[in-house]
């Protein structure tokens, strides 16, 4: 079995919740008492949060980096990074480490593509959806990305990420308005919902909704299990 790499802490919330996942699926493919090799390197989120806030990617890229490079240190076969957001500075990190980076994005194109769907509709942080480094991601792999339509939608989404959901707080007024929000996207013509930020499983199940819900801490997760077990 290989050892997982993970650079958690972004939240710890749902860093947890990455552990979890990864080790049921171990106990399921394997039986037994048998477990993940995996190391985790957690930072400080709100040193993190300080360099999204202040576009200090370059900083924040560091952090991550100098976390990678101690994971590659002590014996990880590969890299994954527990959020969404902080794909942005994978470039980054890569000039750092030789063993490859297990991109959320990517594991969630696999599934959206095994699916058949063209079109989908991706929740996450104002940067994961506004910005290009998560969506180009996925237009390169022939999907298309809707997200809501209206600056204070975004600015909802992601405050409820930052202030309820990193710090474990679950709201049943953050919860209707997502879903309110959800089918909205829907009815633009999304075929499939991204659960684009790892907290967002937190607060609402997949199985709440009879379409396809790609919630990538549990798409990400899983798929750094199967690799595992190549
Ligand atoms: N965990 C969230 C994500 O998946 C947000 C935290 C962050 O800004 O890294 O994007």
């Amino acid at each position: 079995m290989k050892t997982i790499g993970l650079i958690g802490g972004m939240s710890w919330e749902s860093s947890a919740e990455y552990y979890r996942i990864i080790n049921e699926e171990i106990k399921t493919a394997l039986g037994g008492l048998h477990s993940a090799k995996c190391i985790l390197s957690s930072v400080d989120f709100e040193e993190i949060v300080q360099c999204q806030a202040s576009g200090n990617w370059e900083k924040a890229g560091q952090i991550l980096a100098e976390a990678a490079l101690g994971l590659e240190k002590a014996g990880a076969h590969f890299i994954m990074i527990c959020t969404n957001t902080m794909h942005k500075v994978v470039p980054i990190i890569e000039q750092s480490i030789t063993i490859p980076i297990l991109h959320i994005a990517d594991a969630t194109a696999a599934e959206i593509k095994k699916k058949h769907i063209q079109k989908v509709a991706l929740l996450g942080t104002k940067y994961t959806m506004e910005q290009d480094f998560y969506k180009n991601r996925l237009f390169e792999q022939g999907i298309e990305v809707i997200i809501p339509a209206e600056e204070e939608q975004l600015i909802e989404v992601n405050r409820v990420i930052f202030e309820e959901l990193c710090l474990g707080d679950f709201q049943a007024s953050s919860k209707q308005y997502y879903k309110e929000l959800i089918a909205q996207l829907i009815e633009a013509g999304a075929q499939g919902i991204i659960f684009g930020c790892t907290e967002i499983g937190l607060l609402i199940k997949p199985e709440e909704f009879d379409f396809p819900v790609f919630d990538t801490t549990i798409v990400h997760a899983k798929k750094a299990a199967e690799m595992a077990l190549l």
